[in-house]
């Protein structure tokens, strides 16, 4: 079990146990910073749970284990925002609990999994509660996020939680050459700046466009906080013309004022990474009270932008609150 699951070793021994002692959960949240393994982690969960292989549970080969990895076992349904979509609607989260009664097809578990949990609508959200209240004895949730405060507490309540941590260097490095060759320069770098995650890490390596946007609008939030108040609206102007990549940045940013967090605080890095330039930059320019101000105002932020709002308003609001932070 588990074999394909790089690091993350605490996590899939409690899940191994849970399966042999017939000990499974009716609820999951998985936690952790984007493209770290959540979801990975609960594809082998289901195939573990219903492979067909008596000896080896979750095989990857038997009928059940494929169509597992291609997401067309009717016994695993997987919902998340749809494509170009910033949330998950309650539509989705109806169907899926439409399906709920239906015995499963083969196994004796039905696993549903809703991927970016933090993007279901408070309504999605409420409508989830009621089966997570009353769960019918062969539905397993899977709750997969990135940002698990996000999620209503009545069902975070409800799930055994699993936070994932940032992978260690040498996990990385292994998931990373295993998928691509990239000099080791290179794989390094895109490891430091996506801060444990092997995901954002290939992101990175196969998009060194978006290293570079990232870094163009790093300075751009520093030249608002430094007082440039013009920003507000070049910011805001420019990061409303498509949502997919308002809340990458929007993501981008929050893990940033983490760091910059950390550095206040005087712990290390994640990986003990160095510092590099910018990190010294708003670590001079920042202070912890405001920093944090910051971060709320941002998650505030994602909240937000999970509706249909005017992003460029909704963005200006959100500069100039941080303006107005930053000027105390
Ligand atoms: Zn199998």
């Amino acid at each position: 079990m588990f074999e394909k699951i790089q690091g993350h070793q605490t996590i899939t021994d409690h899940l191994e146990k849970e399966i042999q002692s017939s000990e499974v959960s009716h609820a999951y949240l998985f936690s952790g910073i984007d493209g770290i393994g959540k979801k990975k982690t609960a594809r082998e969960f289901a195939k573990a749970l219903l492979c067909q292989d008596q000896h080896d549970k979750g095989c990857g080969h038997c009928p059940v284990c494929t169509q597992i990895d291609h997401e067309n076992y009717p016994d695993v349904k997987i919902i998340g925002p749809k494509a170009g979509e910033a949330s998950i609607k309650i539509s989705q989260v109806r169907e899926m609990i439409s399906e709920l009664s239906i015995k499963p097809y083969s196994g004796n578990w039905r696993i549903n999994i809703i991927d970016g949990a933090e993007r279901m609508t408070p309504e999605a959200q409420n409508s989830l509660l009621k089966s997570l209240e009353e769960p019918l004895s062969y539905n397993i949730f899977i709750l997969i996020t990135s940002h698990p405060q996000t999620i209503l507490p009545t069902i975070r309540s409800r799930c055994q939680s699993y936070h994932f941590q940032p992978l260690s260097i040498v996990d990385m490095e292994a998931i990373i050459l295993r998928e691509a060759e990239f000099d080791r320069i290179t794989v390094a770098e895109a490891i430091r700046a996506s801060g444990g995650s092997p995901g954002m890490a290939l992101y990175l390596l196969n998009n060194s466009e978006i290293q570079k946007e990232r870094t163009h609008y790093l300075r751009e939030l520093y030249s608002l906080l430094k007082g440039d108040e013009i920003k507000v609206f070049t910011l805001a102007e420019a990061l409303s013309k498509d949502k997919a990549t308002s809340q990458e940045i929007l993501e981008f940013f929050i893990h940033w004022f983490y760091e910059i967090n950390l550095l206040l605080e005087g712990h290390p890095l994640p990986d003990h990474g160095e510092p590099n330039p910018a990190h010294r930059a708003y670590h001079q320019l920042l202070q912890n009270e405001k920093n944090q101000a910051i971060i709320k105002t941002l998650f505030e932020m994602m909240a937000t932008i999970q509706y249909n709002v005017n992003l460029r308003l909704q963005w200006e609001k959100c500069f100039i609150k941080i303006m107005k932070i930053q000027k105390g």
